[in-house]
């Protein structure tokens, strides 16, 4: 014991007492001797030393790194250890591995011991008590007023024979009934579990056309019961167990050979698992053989690692936080499980032989006593586990857009064409909360941001069946540059704040964006005022030496036959700071969102007015079902609500919707036509579920190719061989030069493509930086567990000064020294990356090399590839305004491009 630490003497010391555990003033004073050292951490000694010592706290410490790091053997033996103590917690935690996701917790032995929620308790039972759940589960349902879904409008439609309108005769949401032992269609407002497994490569029972109908007589299920795997079997009998009677089940509840009822099913997800009462998460495993370890067969042993301090005294235990056994599991590694992780209000979740709850206000599991406080959330747990609702503003939604996504991307998916498919769920209520429609899985109207996303390792692999500009189009981890969240103040003080994104929208677009869906017109959303200059235009009137002087027409010369559609949102976008609506959040849930981002400013905090209609219009594409039209009804019609009313009425009737009124008259014929909406009042309002929108699904691209009106567009486009920019008025003198493509356009591709003007130019490749050899491979199947990013590659001018700088997708998109790169130029920026080659440059740095601070003058660039006369992206990179002055010949141009 003379070999160890004072931290572990003193603490043994306090281990002899009994009673409850220390209380947060005891663990204050046992460490008050070093508390100039805290929160850095307060020094065990090394990895080696650790190894050697027989102090119970100690082997506690050793055990719990070697629990959590895979290979023991790479940890390096002179690794310090320190133990960390964070504010407000009552147990401890270590700096390595991570000082996130593992606590060492003191145990009490019964309720009466219990000082704080992070007390740990030793679990005796060796099967799970479905007991359990059901208490978490009703103390959620009694004192959580944010796990509750939002009350009908009216309580009409629930009862069996009331009401005009029965969703369940219009909809195609099923349930298993556990009572009657059959497979039943019910109202999405009805109460039910959902479950979410990993289904494997075990061949499974489905729901198909041909069995519907034996499956939907009472006692149907009986017939298949024994041949369902056993997590199915598992879930069946636990949720019969807690007393509740339906469950959704995605293999058995969607007709699986009708494609229509499966595209109404995954765009129904985010409704589907965000209105069940849980969702019943089987997290162990590799497949749905797994089962719900712990419920009906006891528990594998060594799940709890309990240590006692000093003889009879207290003893400590390690403890993992839900997020960290989940990220190590095989389900979150799956791309179809993270909607049904996120999107639920309540997760009941079994992994580790145990089983763990979590809602929007409480972490509870069998480990700790959290569950003896109403609410407590887990510190370690992710704050993206929760879904925004639409009025919580659309930076919170486009925050959580981004990290999700960012999540998705290192997910596998077994088939590439499920890419947007298997996340639909999410962003569809996502987008509805930025206010923007999607383009192939991104926001359209935030292109200027979202197109920027970087590989860290630079390993995408290409997905052919989306396009290149999307995340979509690229296996492989990706993330977005956290540089556009940093603004600077007049003195160029730097700060980052996710809020600061929208200054970055108001002062770096460039690109009026248009897209081009098949079969449909191009399609536009940027406005600029008429007679007013467009950003691209100001950028290019920096150079008025570069773009020689011609009369230019005010016709896109590309697509001649194509109108453009200004039917965008006018209200969301606009070049003018002041134009831009962002309902910001309030303050204090600004700080859980964001914590510790620096000052969040006040801002106007309600939706009044005209922002509120448009709120609304957003909220309604959301909506998928009549309890969820009746929802937003009720929320948004509480006091003042005659001008909501009449909107949400002229939404109905412009969008087309089916509006039916069940009056009783008409009730059982219902093979009668579908008036549209004319309803006098809003309570007498119903529809069926949204039709799905066309899936990308390859079995359904040869009927698309023959429906793509875009290549006919593209043949007769003329002769013209002058553009404008529109908006670009005639009275402005600076000219552009337009160079046409040479490429026939005969194949386009099957998903939308992009339609801009930009300038184009060439930077030359530098040399490759050399931590590029080392550590990184050129395949991209030889990917590492723990890789990291990458530097970015130099990009040199014409005259050889490091002007740029270029991440680019894949190393082998990266040529020799001197060759040149096509770029194109996507917005502007003010902040390097951190990786950028640029800290090299002479531009950026003072004499002494030392690099000076921002904002700089740079822009966004994508590197680009053609394929049949589409831009392909290649990589994203950085590049100085200036650079456009001394780029390689033919020097910069404006060029009309379909990316794609
Ligand atoms: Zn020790
Ligand atoms: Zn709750």
């Amino acid at each position: 014991m003379e070999s160890c630490t004072q931290f572990c003497a003193r603490l043994h010391k306090l281990a002899a007492r009994t009673g409850s555990t220390p209380s947060r003033d005891e663990l204050d004073s046992l460490l008050s001797h070093w508390k100039s050292d805290l929160p850095h951490g307060l020094a065990l000694g090394t990895f080696q030393e650790l190894q050697s010592r027989s102090c119970p706290f100690c082997q506690l410490a050793l055990a719990a790194i070697t629990h959590t790091v895979a290979d023991v053997k790479r940890i390096a033996t002179d690794q310090p250890i320190d133990v960390v103590l964070f504010p407000e917690e009552t147990g401890f935690r270590l700096s390595f591995p991570s000082r996130l996701g593992t606590q060492l917790l003191f145990v009490a032995s019964n309720e009466s011991q219990v000082a704080s929620p992070d007390c740990a308790r030793v679990i005796d039972s060796s099967h799970i008590s479905p007991g359990t759940i059901s208490r978490w589960l009703h103390k959620c349902h009694s004192n959580h007023a944010n796990c509750v879904r939002p009350a009908m409008l009216s309580t009409e439609d629930d009862s069996p024979s009331g009401g005009y309108f029965r969703e369940e005769d219009t909809s195609n949401f099923r349930v298993l009934d556990l009572e009657a032992r059959c497979i039943k269609r019910v109202a999405l407002h009805a109460r039910y579990v959902t479950l979410s497994y990993v289904w494997g490569q075990i061949p499974m029972f489905q729901l198909q056309r041909g069995n519907v109908k034996a499956l939907e007589t009472p006692g149907g299920l009986d017939l298949v019961l024994s041949g369902l795997p056993r997590t199915v079997q598992n879930a069946i009998d636990l949720v019969k167990s807690i007393g509740e009677r339906y469950l959704w089940i995605d293999a058995l509840c969607l007709v699986q050979d009708d494609i229509r009822d499966v595209n109404i099913g995954i765009e129904l997800m985010n409704s589907i698992y965000q209105g069940s009462y849980f969702t019943l998460v089987a997290a162990t495993g590799a497949d749905s053989n797994a089962g719900l370890p712990g419920f009906q067969d006891a528990r594998a042993s060594g799940f709890q690692i309990v240590k006692e301090l000093v003889p009879g005294g207290m003893r400590l235990a390690v403890v993992h936080s839900i997020d960290w056994h989940i990220e190590k599991s095989i389900y979150s590694s799956r791309g179809w499980t993270m909607q049904e992780l996120v999107l639920p209000r309540r997760t009941v979740i079994f992994i580790n032989n145990q089983v763990y709850f979590r809602c929007h206000e409480a972490n509870w599991s069998e480990e700790i006593w959290s569950d003896k406080f109403t609410s407590w959330l887990d510190p370690d747990d992710s704050n993206i586990s929760r879904i925004p609702q639409i009025d919580e503003g659309r930076v919170f939604s486009l925050w959580v857009y981004q990290k999700l996504c960012e999540d998705y991307s290192r997910r596998i998916l077994r088939n590439d064409g499920d890419a947007l498919r298997a996340v639909a769920g999410i962003s569809r209520p996502l987008f509805a909360g930025m206010r923007t429609i999607g383009i192939e899985g991104l926001p359209a109207y935030f292109l200027d941001m979202f197109l920027l996303f970087v590989s860290p390792e630079s390993r995408l692999r290409r997905r052919p069946e989306f396009a290149s500009f999307s995340w979509a189009g690229w296996e492989g981890k990706i993330l977005w540059p956290r540089e556009n969240y940093v603004a600077y103040d007049e003195s160029g003080n730097s700060f980052w704040n996710p809020e600061n994104i929208a200054k970055y929208f108001a002062t770096s677009r460039l690109i009026e964006w248009a897209v081009w869906p098949r079969s449909q017109r191009l399609r536009k959303f940027s406005r600029v005022e008429p007679g007013k200059q467009t950003p691209l235009g100001m950028l290019l009137q920096q150079f008025p030496l570069l773009f020689p002087h011609e009369q230019i027409s005010e016709e896109s010369s590309l697509i001649s036959s194509v109108e453009l559609d200004y039917s965008y949102d006018p209200d969301l976008l606009g070049y003018d700071e002041t134009n831009i609506d962002f309902p910001w959040l309030d303050l204090d849930r600004a700080k859980t969102i964001f914590p510790g981002r620096g000052e969040v400013k006040e801002q106007e905090t309600t939706i009044e007015g005209g922002n509120k209609t448009r709120l609304i219009r957003k909220a309604l594409q959301s909506v998928n079902s009549q309890a969820e039209y009746n929802q937003l009804v009720a929320k948004f019609s509480t006091t003042q609500h005659s001008t909501e009313i009449k909107y949400l009425r002229n939404w109905l009737a412009s969008r087309q919707w089916k509006i039916r009124k069940f009056h009783q008259q008409v009730e059982s014929s219902s093979q009668q036509s579908i008036p549209f909406s004319t309803a006098s009042t809003w309570q007498k309002e119903h529809y069926f579920f949204r039709e799905p929108r066309h899936s990308i699904h390859s079995d359904e691209n040869a009927k698309m190719q023959r429906d793509d009106t875009r290549v006919a567009s593209i043949k007769t486009y003329s002769a013209q061989s002058k553009l404008s920019l529109p908006g670009y008025t005639q009275t402005s003198d600076i000219p552009i030069q337009f160079v046409r493509y040479t490429k026939s356009y005969y194949n386009l591709p099957p998903y939308c493509i992009l339609y801009f003007q930009s300038v184009v130019f060439n930077l030359a490749f530098g040399e490759r930086p050399t931590s590029w050899a080392t550590d990184h491979p050129s395949k991209a199947d030889a990917m590492p567990a723990d890789s990291h990013a990458i530097d970015d590659i130099p990009l040199h001018s014409a005259s050889g000064t490091l002007v740029g700088s270029l991440h680019p997708d894949h190393l082998d998109f990266v040529g020799s020294v001197g060759e040149k790169v096509q770029l194109v130029v996507v917005a502007r920026c003010q902040t390097l990356t951190s990786k950028s080659a640029l800290w090299q440059s002479s531009l950026i740095c003072d004499p002494s090399g030392k690099a000076l601070g921002g904002p700089w003058d740079l822009l966004w660039v994508m590197s680009i590839t053609w394929v049949d006369g589409i831009a392909e992206r290649r990589g994203i990179g950085q590049v100085l305004t200036q650079s456009l002055a001394d780029s390689i010949e033919p020097g910069p141009e404006v060029k009309e491009i379909l990316l794609g």
